[in-house]
């Protein structure tokens, strides 16, 4: 008997402790972890938003690139975090493709995560040194099919999204050629400035200053329409590959477990941002825009992981491409 008042007395604290802890969210910094490296476009998407939702909750949050396994170290490191709200996860398409590349995943995105909404939908650029030698879209298949043995992709690793965009466009040229993955594209690309690699697809989120520049040689836009930031820049359907096409969505998720009134908060916070002035004028600067206020909630970023997971499952398994 005394032991069972004992029991009740622990668990009336530990939920009296839980209500306080969901009340005073968030009492200390949070950690959102980057899955690439410091630099490149998904990082330059995470600190863009961070800063207003910070202000919005009353609290800095911290970026922290864990960059490695083509985005699915952070994302099992947040996985298995504690479900506080203290440690979220930036991450992109890669979720939804990450489950069919990887035959041993130590998580399923939809079982391990809450989903906190979807922060925006980055068109890709397919880009190359500045000298290589083919100059338009066309003469770069060309080019690809006749050199197939010296040419050199470069990408973040398989999860990554210029992993799964290369894939799509060696799948619809049908010729592979080596890859060399990074820890994300922002060191990616400072080996395609330095000419060391030949040719990536990336977020123009990551191009969009070397393009205008001229620093980088530019094919095609791998979305319907062309770019508002970049109208010479024509898509694949207009060079010739019309099949050829992919968008990068970046969502932000929550340990399984994280409270819904917490949930709610971060949420909250992230509608806000995406609203902000700065966020949107910085995003059109790089080719994108937040997305709309109704897909930003937890439960339109569910659906739409769900439904990305069994879109690209037929795609990849067909591809044959497959880690461990
Ligand atoms: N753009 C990278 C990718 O290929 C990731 C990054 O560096 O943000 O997924």
């Amino acid at each position: 008997m005394k032991r069972v008042s004992l029991l009740c007395a622990a668990a009336a604290t530990f939920l009296a402790g839980t209500a306080l802890a969901q009340e005073t969210f968030p009492n200390q910094p949070i950690t959102m972890l980057v899955p690439f490296a410091a630099g490149g476009p998904t990082d330059t998407v995470a600190r863009l938003v961070a800063e207003p939702m910070g202000k919005v909750l009353g609290q800095q949050i911290v970026i922290q690139n864990v960059a490695g396994a083509g985005g699915t170290l952070a994302a099992g490191q947040v996985a298995k975090a504690s479900p506080d709200g203290y440690t979220i996860l930036m991450h992109h398409i890669g979720m939804s493709t990450a489950p069919t590349l990887y035959r041993n995943l130590e998580y399923n995105p939809v079982d391990a995560f809450e989903t906190l909404g979807l922060v925006t939908n980055v068109p890709m650029t397919l880009i190359a040194r500045k000298d290589f030698e083919p100059n338009t879209l066309q003469e770069l298949v060309d080019y690809v099919k006749a050199n197939k043995d010296e040419v050199v992709y470069a990408n973040a690793g398989i999860g990554a999204a210029s992993h799964l965009c290369g894939m799509l466009f060696m799948n619809a040229i049908d010729t592979a050629v080596t890859t060399v993955p990074y820890k994300g594209t922002g060191p990616a690309m400072t080996d395609i400035l330095a000419g060391e690699v030949d040719f990536m697809c990336d977020q123009s989120t990551n191009t969009t200053g070397q393009i205008k520049g001229g620093e980088v040689k530019v094919y095609a836009v791998t979305t319907p329409a062309r770019l508002g930031n970049l109208p010479d820049v024509p898509t694949t359907a207009e060079a010739g590959l019309p099949d050829f096409q992919v968008g990068v969505w970046h969502g932000l998720y929550a340990p399984k477990g994280t409270d819904p009134a917490t949930v709610e908060k971060i949420n909250a916070a992230l509608q806000t941002a995406l609203k902000d002035v700065t966020v949107i004028e910085r995003f059109a600067d790089l080719g994108t825009a937040p997305v709309a206020a109704e897909e930003a909630t937890s439960a339109a970023h569910r659906d739409y992981l769900a439904a990305q997971i069994a879109l690209w499952k037929p795609i990849i398994e067909k591809a044959g491409v497959f880690a461990d």
